[in-house]
């Protein structure tokens, strides 16, 4: 099936909510590199950008020749310019921090990108090989896989069980962060180079590896993500009322690309995690109506994974934070949630912040009432994977084993990447930067 292009209906309406650099702006943020010698902001790109190349030719009037440097090691880069954790990568590493400010690398990547997509440039496939090679998923480390295997001159389908391809970048972070006609441009570019992309076409439902096999693939790219959303495992989980961040984040996207209805959330939410994943959950119910939402965390502020601005943010939003805190049941009546009953907590140990170092405190127990109830706590690939792929080894935390230099599998035929793999994942830079040095592997695979 096509990727659907029908204009985007908004339930979300910040879609064009995040700007873009002029002309003038990107030249002026350029001049300021100061083209280190040995920059760090490359050392600290999980993909090898090479930024300084890059903004030296947007300093010198070569936006196309940047955004090759770019694409040729990061294909998403207009998706990677706004998403990136850039004050923890390229931006933080950034030598101008010493004198003045640290130079907007993900804005002038974004720049790049949005520029380039504008010109609507065909894209260039390399040599025909005539090798055939799957890749099961169509988020950023299958898309990246598939882009760099066309690069390559071999015959790359996506298997794509969701309506679009994109992966958490469609049916996960909002539009106001990562707008989808950007994210739906990138994946045209990378078709463009030759990728085949098959969606609403989900690996094991109808056919095995084996089938794969039989059709003529001589390998396979495993990019399925972490699609099962992790539950606490706490008194009260199967009231009506109660969620994960994963059905509640897909509904919302789906509403904003017109491919279901504007899911009701009710006037009080509580959310618990502290994570990333968490804020977003709290913009999303903000923006569907939620009026009172909680966030529930074991960390301390200083301790939650999610960035300070993304907290920032969801305090401007009014949202309540309760820090050191463990849930411990849902409370219901008549099979609907009411709340969550919870107690604070001390940890063991120093530094260790995850829930079996959680001490908690005699005397504490406090309930908080709520109508719905999210967990955004994490998640992990489907259960069911496993049984569409013999041969594939994965660790108890249902990922896939993989070798990390080439995502090779303890099947041969077999490379896996991004969230489904054991060690990988967990940004798209990174799952991206995955699935291109495991196209590589699977090239020098194919030529035995
Ligand atoms: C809400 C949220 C917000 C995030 N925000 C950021 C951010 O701002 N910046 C950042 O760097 N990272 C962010 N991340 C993390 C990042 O999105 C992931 O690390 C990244 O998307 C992983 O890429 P992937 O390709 O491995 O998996 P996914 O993005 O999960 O893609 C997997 C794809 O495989 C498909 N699939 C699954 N099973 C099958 C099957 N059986 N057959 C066919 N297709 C299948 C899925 O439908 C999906 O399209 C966020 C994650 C979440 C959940
Ligand atoms: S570290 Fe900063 S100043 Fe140095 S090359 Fe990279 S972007 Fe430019």
């Amino acid at each position: 099936m096509e990727q659907p292009r029908e204009p985007l209906p908004a339930c979300d309406q910040r879609w064009s909510a995040v700007s873009v650099l002029t002309d003038t702006q990107a030249k002026l943020e350029a001049v300021r590199c100061l083209m280190c010698d040995d920059p760090p902001c490359v050392a600290a790109c999980p993909a090898d950008v090479p930024v300084k190349h890059f903004i030296r030719a947007l300093r010198f009037d070569a936006p196309r020749r940047a955004i090759n440097l770019i694409r040729a090691r990061n294909v998403l880069a207009g998706v990677c310019g706004l998403a990136c954790p850039v004050e923890e990568l390229c931006v933080g590493a950034c030598t101008s921090t010493k004198l003045t400010t640290p130079i907007a690398i993900g804005k002038l990547q974004h720049y790049a990108a949005v520029r380039e997509l504008a010109s609507g440039r065909p894209a260039q496939p390399g040599p025909a090989t005539g090798k055939k090679v799957a890749v099961i998923g169509g988020g950023p480390s299958g898309l990246a896989a598939a882009a760099e295997l066309a690069r390559c001159g071999h015959r790359p389908t996506i298997f794509e069980k969701n309506r679009r391809a994109g992966g958490v970048c469609t049916y996960g972070v909002p539009g106001h962060r990562v707008p989808q006609d950007l994210v739906a441009g990138e994946i045209d570019y990378i078709q463009s180079l030759g990728v085949e992309l098959k969606t609403s076409a989900a690996f094991g439902e109808t056919e095995t590896l084996d089938d794969l096999l039989a059709a003529g693939f001589e390998a396979v790219y495993l990019a399925c993500g972490a699609q099962q959303a992790i539950r606490p495992g706490i008194a009260g989980e199967d009231l009506a009322g109660v969620t994960t961040w994963k059905h509640l984040l897909d509904q919302f996207s789906r509403c904003n690309l017109g491919e279901g209805e504007r899911p009701l959330v009710p006037d009080s939410v509580i959310i618990v995690g502290g994570g990333s994943v968490a804020m977003d959950v709290a913009s999303a119910v903000h923006h569907l109506g939620a009026a009172e939402i909680d966030i529930v965390c074991l960390e301390a502020p200083r301790e939650m994974p999610a960035h300070d601005d993304e907290v920032a943010e969801a305090r401007d939003l009014g949202v309540r934070f309760h820090t050191r805190v463990m849930p411990l049941r849902i409370t219901g009546h008549a099979g609907r949630a009411t709340g969550l009953d919870a107690v604070r907590i001390r940890w063991r140990e120093p530094d260790k912040f995850v829930p079996g170092n959680a001490e908690q405190i005699d005397g504490t127990e406090f309930w908080l009432p709520a109508e719905l109830v999210v967990f955004a706590i994490g998640a992990r690939p489907a259960a069911s994977l496993a049984a569409a792929l013999p041969g594939v080894e994965f660790d108890s935390g249902g990922r896939i084993i993989v070798d990390a230099e080439t995502g090779a599998t303890t099947r041969p035929d077999v490379f896996a990447g991004g969230d489904v793999a054991a060690g990988g994942g967990a940004t798209i830079v990174r799952s991206v930067a995955e699935g291109k040095r495991a196209a590589e592997a699977i090239g020098d695979f194919l030529r035995g």
